[in-house]
């Protein structure tokens, strides 16, 4: 299959073949055929089928729904992997109807997935999130893409258009335009937002407690687990589990950037190895290393890239999957400067209301950039690690606690060249341009209204 291209508000964007190991995905399944925004219901039903979905409640569909879910194995795709089906328990519970909230804001800067998904196959999405609120009991469906991301919002808004002119929507959907920023995409910010217009993250210390807007209980789904959760309710769990591994079925989608041919969003089987992944990009050079998960993900050595791109083994490998980025740093390149770089945006994002992340993540990055430029003394290195032993798990939320996670994988991935640094030597690399994908609005406190 050829890389097919899209347009966005960023420039174009490539969508790659789909990668498969553990299992081929021999077709994308997620990412459809459409070559322009805003998907087309025919085109959609005659790719996917006709998605049923009872119009009045039919617990016994409900069940059966539930139960393909749980035997699929599907967990978020938005970062977080929880297993989907459980997040439904606790809004059934609750005497007030439930609304469902579909996450496409993607406020990672190098993540092009979910906004990829909504503009090729927008109809994937708004059939998963009906799915959910028929089988939760909701009365209505609320998209939430970033008010920076024009073209995502405008296909499925044509798409839910297209299903109204059709007679063919069930419940009330609606879109709507939180602030673009890393930390608005976090659930419990963003249902805030929703709420209050304010996206501050909440200190949740019992998940299992449903989050609500106007009191009442929310279920929030990242847009990609929706569109596999459109697929498993036509196809069921076995067809899911085709592509994957027992313990990591299915395919994902990742956005690849970096030292590679193609910069990418590309649908890959989990369990593919790494290395496979990025020479179906076209890797380009020798790498220095890889940034897994995103900017509160974790640097990944060279040596480790036979690792499967699946959960439990790039925990085992001290990386993480995230929202699925995989930038592939290309030897030469300072891997402690883009650190820094990023750390630095990272402390930009806070939402401003705890002090280990409004005062630790600025030192850090001020402690990183020094190292970066060799500007600092043989204790640099301690310090930063002291700070980041006092920031971790003292948030409301786990932006900071990403950074600290990146921040310590770049000390241990690059430990050659951070001892260099300290000692006053750094590498020419460190004062070269970015590999990384910053947005133009990096300070600005964007999360509350
Ligand atoms: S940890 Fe940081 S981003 Fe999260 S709520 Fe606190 S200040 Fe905001």
């Amino acid at each position: 299959m050829s890389v097919a291209t899209m347009d966005t508000d960023n420039g174009t964007l490539t969508l790659g073949p789909p990668t498969g190991a553990g299992g081929d995905v021999s077709d994308q399944r997620l990412l459809g055929h459409h070559d322009a925004g805003g998907g087309n219901l025919d085109d959609h039903w005659a790719q996917y089928g006709v998605l049923l979905i009872p119009d009045r409640d039919d617990p016994p569909w409900r069940e059966s729904v539930r139960e393909a879910v749980s035997a699929s194995g599907l967990v978020g795709r938005g970062g977080a992997g929880f297993p989907s089906a459980r997040k439904w328990a606790s809004v059934s519970a609750s005497r007030r109807r439930p609304m469902v909230v579909v996450n496409a804001m993607e406020g990672e800067p190098a993540s092009f997935k979910d906004r990829a998904l909504l503009y090729r196959s927008p109809h994937l999405v708004l059939d998963g999130a009906e799915v959910v609120a028929a089988v939760v009991g909701a009365s209505e469906v609320t998209i939430c893409v970033a008010d920076d991301n024009r073209s995502a919002a405008a296909s499925v808004e044509q798409a839910v258009t297209e299903r109204n002119i059709a007679g063919v929507a069930r419940f009330r959907i609606s879109v709507v335009r939180p602030p673009a920023g890393y930390v608005t995409g976090e659930e419990s910010a963003l249902v805030s937002w929703l709420d209050r217009q304010r996206a501050l993250p909440m200190l949740r210390i019992d998940k299992s407690v449903a989050l609500q807007v106007a009191r009442r209980p929310v279920v929030v789904h990242n847009a990609e687990t929706l569109a596999q959760l459109a697929l498993i309710a036509r196809h069921g769990p076995q067809w899911f589990r085709q592509v994957g591994t027992a313990e990591a079925p299915g395919s994902t989608l990742v956005t690849i950037s970096g030292a590679v041919r193609d910069g990418a969003v590309f649908e890959v089987a989990l369990g593919t190895p790494l290395i496979d992944i990025l020479r179906g990009a076209g890797v380009e050079s020798e790498l220095s290393g890889v940034l897994l998960g995103g900017y509160g993900g974790a640097w990944l050595r060279p040596s480790l890239l036979a690792t499967p791109y699946a959960p439990g083994p790039m925990t085992a490998a001290g990386a993480t999957m995230g929202v699925g980025v995989i930038v592939a740093l290309p030897a030469g390149s300072c891997g402690l400067a883009e650190t820094a770089r990023i750390a630095r945006y990272m402390a930009g994002q806070s939402a401003g209301q705890c002090g280990p992340c409004v005062y630790g993540l600025p030192a850090v990055a001020g402690d990183l950039e020094q190292l970066a430029a060799g500007q600092e003394g043989p204790d640099v290195v301690g310090r930063i690690l002291s700070r980041a032993s006092t920031i971790e798990g003292r948030g409301a939320c786990r932006h900071p606690d990403g950074v600290v996670r990146l921040v310590r994988s770049a000390l241990a991935v690059f430990a050659d060249d951070a001892r260099a640094h300290a000692a006053g030597r750094p590498c020419p690399g460190h004062a070269g341009a970015t590999v990384m994908r910053f947005p133009q609005d990096t300070t600005a406190q964007r999360w509350a209204s």
